[in-house]
């Protein structure tokens, strides 16, 4: 894209004799359509070449702008911050004010960082820049030095393949250079790298198109068949000897199958960890943690009480932390694993070890050493590799243009997480054998491949504080706020990090820079801090004794409790404000008007200085006149944290009142004529409740007779979700009845059990709570259902009595809560997931695992017409459509 435009200027004759802010214009209008960014940047810009005299424009300079544009678009995450720096960096270089040292100092510090990335990842396994970070740096040092040829060096980053080897393993040379992939970052470079390979070729190659695993790169190197080293690429040319832990690995036999094996070949490709078993390797750290604490607790209760302390918990679980770590992601988890001397092992370092290895996985990718294989195209290769036993990744695709690459690209961009390991991006390469040696390689990477690299979905970014948030539940929730960052597409300015254990076990301190994984949809986690860039001012996270919100001293509600939670259950306003929007979400009393902002604006006002609701009590009673003056500061969704406009004072809003404006009361029954010649206006401000606030009255009046299970949800009794909830409802018909049975009586109760039923006697002990209900029954609440039999009676009869119903996908006649009633109101249990005991699965489009799982059961399947079948005449009526066996 950018190639083209530049051409098209520098052809342009007028514009070659000068530059100035005509030429930003121009390159404004150019990209004003395609890349909005960039010309909104250049627009600013190009106010600072006013003043300037101009500079002649010559071939050189048009190279320096064109590096700049390309640089930044690679480097765009959708900040302009980059591109500002580059082309301002761009005009002071025009405007003959930089100084050759400026460039060198620059050029030297992105090879240091570069430098010691390298070196923390191969030797510690740990990285100071992320993947993109440093491929983005490597693209910047490339920038400059293409521009300013005399900085350039044979020793710099750019010039070896990455990485070096650690001391720990006998080195290996590589019969042939183990190359390293060029990277481009979108669809227009990806084009412009295949429309120059194809002019090379003379002609549109075949592209075999392949998923970039994340994982470490390794060479097998087989003599007449058998495994005699396998090594790690190192800087290409000698790499590290990890033959040992290597035929340990699933997929790497030490003898090739088949026939005909050459002389010698080196077979290359990536040993990963799997997704799944990166996350069961997760686990096993964790256990292990605790056994390591278990263990020298065994070891101090061995020893004579006379001669020891009391034992330290928290120093054993923070010294068992270190041991057995998370792994922050499974790339360095597989280079760590494949890079450790067990043998050096022993104990549970040893069986933390021996489980890495045993989780790691290999596809390959590629040959080397073999001059001529007897194939002519590189995904023959991959047949023939996988004829004599070795794995080969099922992802792989030949494609004959561009556009289905970028298709492939596509789709996989859209369901990076859909296949058994993490992928960063997506590897094109010639298909082609005889055309590798013709396009040749540069000094780190062929020119027949290149590696289209996806947007990061680990960034790196500063842990500013951990703030402390208290929920509904009263529970003190340590969070992570950060310095704003850009990943997988979202701008992430808070995580959880659960409660104090979590913070300490992940070993980060406030200040740290913190690698932050945001994967697609998932929530985003703080994975851990970067050690190596601490610089001593990183303090630690204390959580807070009493409670932010209200006061109280937290505590563990039970014994061995992690959590901590705020015991004023009563009237901390946090957790007042949280069961209020409880009270109004769509599981509960469904109160569109009673959200977030209302709930918050009602516990949490800036004005009045009481607030409407102390507690949830008074719900029903509040009135228009009381709700008109609220004020209330607006809060961030995630934190609590009031928000602040420009000048540093909170937002509030008046979310009750709306302002007429009207002629002045004097003029009241005044006619137009008089009003006029009395010059009144109208001006006069009159406050009038806004439409949310009639909305909430009126919604709060018709929830009062809403069904009883929606009252028993709204009550914020523990464990009592719409699902216990409707169980109650149906069975007692009435919070009187419910009231009346014994916590046996409930426990019995189908869906309900002993841990609900406890929790509801335990609730309906509480004085306040009481209040809550005296109040809303005499605001008319209605606790029961109507024409409800009595106790038990709903369950008796019904064609669906002692059956069980799962329904899944989208229904024509059936909302999803609509199905689950009709089912209960036919006497069936409606129940969420497929098990053995399902007696029928109904099934509508969009149904996902459940289908499969109930096909897979051989379960009773029905589709909408059938269900609607069954719900008039039990199994009896669809005993046709599934074959008879619903009896059973
Ligand atoms: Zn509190």
């Amino acid at each position: 894209m950018s190639d083209r435009v530049l051409r098209a200027v520098s052809q342009s004759g007028a514009l070659r004799t000068q530059i100035g802010s005509d030429i930003f214009s121009r390159f404004v209008e150019t990209f004003e359509q395609s890349k909005p960014l960039i010309a909104q940047t250049l627009r600013e810009l190009s106010s600072r070449f006013e003043g300037l005299p101009p500079v002649p424009l010559n071939e050189t300079l048009l190279e320096a702008l064109e590096q700049a544009v390309r640089a930044s678009q690679k480097g765009l995450d959708g900040s302009s911050a980059e591109l500002r720096d580059r082309l301002s960096d761009f005009i002071e270089r025009v405007a003959n004010r930089q100084t050759t040292e400026s460039v060198v100092s620059r050029v030297e510090s992105l090879r240091g960082q570069l430098r010691e990335a390298q070196a923390t990842y191969y030797q510690d396994d740990t990285s100071i820049l992320s993947d993109y970070e440093f491929d983005r740096t490597m693209d910047l040092l490339e920038a400059e030095e293409e521009y300013f040829e005399s900085i350039r060096r044979p020793d710099s980053p750019t010039q070896e393949v990455g990485g070096s080897r650690s001391a720990l393993f006998d080195p290996v040379e590589h019969a042939e250079r183990m190359l390293s992939l060029d990277n481009v970052f979108s669809i227009d470079e990806l084009t412009e790298w295949a429309a120059k390979t194809s002019a090379a070729a003379g002609r549109t190659p075949a592209w075999l198109c392949e998923l970039k695993i994340d994982g470490l790169a390794i060479s097998l190197r087989y003599e007449l068949g058998r495994l005699t080293s396998a090594a790690t690429r190192g800087d290409g040319r000698t790499g590290e000897d990890v033959t040992v832990n290597a035929l340990r690995v699933a997929g790497i036999p030490e003898h090739l199958s088949g026939t005909d094996h050459p002389t010698l070949v080196e077979v290359r490709g990536e040993v990963f960890i799997p997704t799944r078993g990166f996350a069961e390797l997760n686990e096993l750290q964790a256990q292990l943690q605790e056994r390591a604490v278990a263990a020298a607790r065994e070891r101090w209760e061995s020893r004579p009480e006379a001669t020891r302390g009391p034992f330290d918990e928290q120093r054993e679980a923070a010294s068992a932390a270190r041991r057995f770590p998370a792994f922050a992601n499974p790339r360095n988890a597989a280079s760590g694993g494949l890079r450790q001397q067990l043998d050096k092992k022993s104990g549970l370092e040893r069986e933390a070890g021996d489980a890495r290895v045993a989780t790691l996985q290999l596809y390959v990718h590629g040959i080397g050493a073999w001059p001529r294989p007897p194939v002519a195209a590189q995904s023959e290769i991959y047949d023939l590799l996988a004829g004599w036993g070795l794995p080969v990744s099922p992802h792989s695709k030949v494609c004959t243009s561009i556009e289905e690459v970028a298709a492939f690209v596509a789709h996989h961009g859209e369901h990076r997480h859909d296949v058994e390991h993490e992928i960063d991006g997506v590897v094109v390469k010639v298909d082609e054998l005889t055309l590798h040696d013709e396009l040749g390689a540069t000094s780190r990477a062929p020119r027949w491949a290149i590696a289209y690299k996806y947007p990061p979905e680990e960034v790196h970014t500063r842990l500013l504080d951990v703030a402390v948030g208290v929920g509904r539940t009263g529970r003190a929730t340590p969070y992570g706020v950060m310095e704003p960052v850009l990943v997988a597409g979202s701008v992430v300015r808070q995580a959880t990090l659960h409660n104090q254990d979590v913070v300490r076990a992940k070993g980060v301190l406030i200040g740290d820079t913190v690698v932050l994984r945001k994967a697609g949809d998932v929530i985003p986690e703080i994975l851990g801090p970067v050690v190596e860039l601490r610089d001593g001012t990183e303090t630690e996270f204390v959580m807070p004794s009493h409670c932010p919100e209200c006061g109280t001293t937290l505590r563990a509600m039970k014994e061995g409790d992690i959590d901590l939670r705020c015991p004023n259950a009563q009237s901390c306003p946090a957790q007042v404000r949280g069961r209020v929007e409880h009270i109004g979400s769509r599981g509960a009393l469904d109160i569109e008007a009673l959200g977030e902002v209302t709930a918050a604006a009602l516990t949490q006002p800036r004005v009045p200085a009481v607030p409407p609701l102390i507690t949830e009590a008074r719900l029903f009673d509040l009135t228009l006149d009381e709700l008109v003056p609220i004020e209330v500061v607006v809060r961030d969704a995630e934190t609590g944290e009031p928000r602040t406009d420009d000048d540093g004072e909170p937002v509030a809003r008046k979310p009750f009142q709306k302002i007429r404006l009207d002629y002045p009361p004097e003029a009241e029954g005044m006619t137009a004529q008089e009003r006029r010649k009395a010059g009144y206006r109208k001006d006069h401000p009159v406050v009038e409740p806004s439409a949310q606030a009639e909305t909430l009255i009126d919604e709060l009046e018709a929830a009062k007779t809403k069904e009883l299970w929606r009252q028993l949800v709204s009550l914020n009794i523990r464990h009592v979700g719409p699902v216990a909830a409707r169980a109650l409802a149906d069975w007692f018909g009435s919070l009187q009845a419910i009231e009346a049975a014994s916590e046996e009586e409930l426990a019995q109760v189908e869906g309900v059990g002993p841990t609900i039923a406890a929790a509801v006697t335990e609730w309906l002990a509480v004085d306040w709570h009481q209040q809550i209900l005296d109040q809303w029954r005499a605001a008319g609440v209605r606790f029961a259902t109507p024409d409800h039999p009595g106790p038990g009676a709903a369950q008796q009869d019904g064609v669906l009595t002692g059956l069980t119903v799962v329904v899944t996908g989208s229904m024509e006649h059936f909302t999803r809560d609509g199905a689950k009633d009709a089912i209960i109101a036919a006497g069936g249990k409606a129940a969420g997931s497929v098990s053995k005991k399902t007696d029928f699965v109904v099934v509508g489009p969009g149904a996902g695992s459940k289908e499969t799982k109930a096909r897979d059961l051989g379960l009773s399947i029905l589709d909408e017409a059938g269900f609607e079948r069954l719900l008039d005449g039990g199994p009896d009526a669809v005993a046709d459509l599934v074959g008879g066996e619903s009896d059973s």
